[in-house]
């Protein structure tokens, strides 16, 4: 089931809307541990705005060894002011 999620680290909550544009997204893909960051900005061009944060996981497909649903996000670094 979903139990394997609880305790991994910080989740984020909201939708993608809410993120500022210059907000970098850390994933890590659990199938060979590629790490890739996005700026926001990118991200609200791939996906609808109103997709929630953490719906992203299951939508994004790693650049690495091509998996989908297991890229997880692992921080988010606010955009300096
Ligand atoms: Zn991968």
């Amino acid at each position: 089931m979903a139990e394997q999620n609880a305790n991994t680290g910080p989740r984020y909550y909201g939708s993608v809307a809410a993120l500022c544009q210059d907000d970098v997204l850390t994933f890590a893909c659990l199938t060979c541990g590629h790490q890739a960051s996005m700026e926001a900005r990118a991200l609200t061009e791939r996906v609808s705005s109103d997709v929630l944060i953490e719906a992203l996981d299951a939508r994004l497909r790693c650049t690495c060894c091509g998996e989908r649903g297991q890229a997880q996000l692992v921080a988010v670094e606010a955009a300096e002011e």
